[in-house]
Parts: C-alpha cells; sequence; structure tokens
C-alpha cells in the first residue's frame, strides 16, 4: 500500500518563532526515520537555514529569474539528516505579491510530481502571518496542506494574527480548505503566558498542541547556525521538539476553528489586561505592607 504523505502548515506572526519550530520539528520527524521536506514560504527565505548551518538556499523566484525553465531539482537542496529544504523566495523589493513564490513553488512541484517522486512522508510549509494576500493562503484554500497549526505567544498581536488565522480557515472549511491541527504556544514562561493561551483557546474551540518554553539553548543554537535537535540532543528543549513531533506524526483530525469578532477579541484582550493590572497592584500593596 502507497504511503500517505502527510501536508501540514504552521502560520504565526513574524517573528513569533515559526522557522525555529518547524525546523525543530523537521529534525525531530526525521529522527523518527520520516523522510521531511521543509517548505519556506516566507519573502525572508530563511526558513531552513538552521538545517544548514546556518547557510542560505538560492529561492524558487530567484531560480526563476535566472533561467524561465527550471527543474524542481535546480531548488531542493538537502539539510540535516538527509532533510529537503526549499525556499519559495519573494519579490523583487517592491514589486508584486509576496505570495507569488509559493504559488510559483507548489504550481512547479505539482507538475515535476515531485512530492511522489522523493517518497515522501511530510511536507511543512512555514508560511508567514496574517492570510492578507491570496500567495499565503494558498496552502489553506487549496487544501494543499491538509493540517494547519499556528505558533503563537501570549503576546496580543501574536493572537490578533492567530485569530485572523482562524477566520481565514473557516472562511475555506467547507470548500475543501486545510483544517485547523492546534495551536503551538511558545516563548512560554513569562507570567500568565500559559493561562493567557489556555484561555484564547478555549474561546475559539481551539487546543494547544504543545507548550514551548523560551529558552537559552534556542538562542545558543540558532547562533551556531543549527537546530535545537542538532546542537543539544540530550537538552530538555529538544525534549519538548520531539513531544510536539511525536503528536503531530501520530495527528490525523483537524477542525474548523471559531474566530473571535474583532470587538469581542478586544473585549477579551481588555479584560486579561485589567486582571494582570490588578494582580500587580496587589502584589505591590501586599509587597508594601512588609516592609
Ligand atoms: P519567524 O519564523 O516566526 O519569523 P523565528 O523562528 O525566526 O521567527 O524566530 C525569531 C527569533 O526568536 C529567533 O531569533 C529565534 O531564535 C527566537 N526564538 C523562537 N522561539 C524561541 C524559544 N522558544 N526560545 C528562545 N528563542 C526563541
Ligand atoms: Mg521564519
Amino acid at each position: 500500500m502507497a504511503k500517505k504523505l502527510k501536508q501540514i502548515a504552521i502560520y504565526g506572526k513574524g517573528g513569533i518563532g515559526k522557522s525555529t519550530t518547524t525546523s525543530n520539528l523537521s529534525a525531530a520527524l526525521s529522527e523518527m526515520g520520516l523522510k521531511v521536506m521543509q517548505f519556506g514560504c516566507d519573502p525572508k527565505s530563511d526558513s531552513t537555514n538552521t538545517l544548514r548551518d546556518g547557510k542560505y538556499i538560492p529561492t524558487v523566484l530567484d531560480t526563476l529569474r535566472e533561467k524561465t525553465v527550471i527543474k524542481a531539482h535546480d531548488v531542493i537542496f538537502e539539510g540535516f539528516n538527509g532533510i529537503y529544504c526549499v525556499e519559495a523566495g519573494g519579490p523583487a523589493p517592491g514589486v508584486g505579491c509576496a505570495g507569488r513564490g509559493i504559488i510559483t513553488a507548489v504550481e512547479l512541484f505539482k507538475q515535476q510530481k515531485v512530492f511522489e517522486e522523493l517518497d515522501l512522508d511530510v511536507v511543512i510549509y512555514d508560511v508567514l502571518g496574517d492570510v492578507v494576500c491570496g500567495g499565503f493562503a494558498v496552502p489553506i484554500r487549496e487544501g494543499i496542506a491538509e493540517h494547519v497549526f499556528t505558533v503563537s505567544s501570549s503576546d496580543f498581536m501574536s493572537i490578533y494574527a492567530s485569530n485572523n488565522l482562524f477566520k481565514g480557515i473557516s472562511k475555506y472549511s467547507n470548500s475543501g480548505g486545510a483544517l485547523l491541527g492546534g495551536v503551538i504556544a511558545n516563548s512560554m514562561g513569562t507570567p500568565y503566558s500559559k493561562e493567557i493561551i489556555d484561555d484564547f483557546v478555549a474561546k475559539t474551540h481551539t487546543n494547544v498542541v504543545e507548550y514551548i518554553p523560551r529558552s537559552v539553548t534556542v538562542t545558543q543554537s540558532e547562533l551556531q547556525g543549527k537546530t535545537t535537535i542538532e546542537a543539544a540532543p540530550n537538552s530538555a528543549q529538544a525534549g519538548v521538539y520531539r513531544s510536539l513531533a511525536d503528536k503531530i506524526a501520530r495527528h490525523t483530525e483537524s477542525k474548523a476553528p471559531t474566530p473571535m469578532e474583532v470587538t469581542e477579541l478586544r473585549e477579551w484582550a481588555a479584560k486579561w489586561g485589567d486582571y494582570l493590572l490588578e494582580l500587580e497592584q496587589n502584589k505591590i500593596t501586599s509587597h508594601g505592607a512588609a516592609i
């Protein structure tokens, strides 16, 4: 029986930790013996960096600018543990749609039947932020990715971006679009970060797949141009990424989220704001009383 290719997409606000999480996820999945492709869909084109000792690879759009006809293999590069790395790339600054790289690359791979030929188990698309432009919505809209995960911290802007993503998913959920696998809670460890994310997923009828602590091991590994799985394989943080990989490998059922309306989201945030302020003031009062 032919094995089933699992295609997942990781979305989230810029700088929230998508590429870091995705690369560690790819690395951990490859350790489990799976054949993985990581497909960077951010015009920043740095998704696969830490899988290749900090080195950048030519993007699909850059390569297309040099020659009009390309073979898929011209844009696939091998990374850590045999992971296939691709960067869709972006348009020349200030020109065109930033999502064009994704559309072009996905078309190219489809035509040349690349996934079948490489006999892949998992393809992970690492996609920037809000669903603001058609290109970024491609993995969701076309149902290319079956399962979508969002990386979010407890910061409001990050939650706002995830809520927007939920709106995008809901829009296409009845027409063959991708569904939500869950929220990957990143940079946990600041006070109330877990409580805030837990409350957000409860409100939107979603779930947290994994809590990933903010960790200096990640910083150290990144400075060496490597994933934490490669640079610090025995660290607690590597264990967290392996746990995430295990859950995602076994994940089968995704669902449509229930996004909040903008005013509802604003009120929800304001309530948390008031609560945190109250806690802070109580702390100051009790601290003051003790002096
Ligand atoms: P994105 O791909 O969403 O733009 P990155 O993965 O490039 O974000 O991460 C942005 C920065 O945050 C990087 O310098 C990365 O090392 C750091 N980072 C992400 N997750 C963590 C974490 N759990 N602990 C410490 N640093 C992190
Ligand atoms: Mg990135």
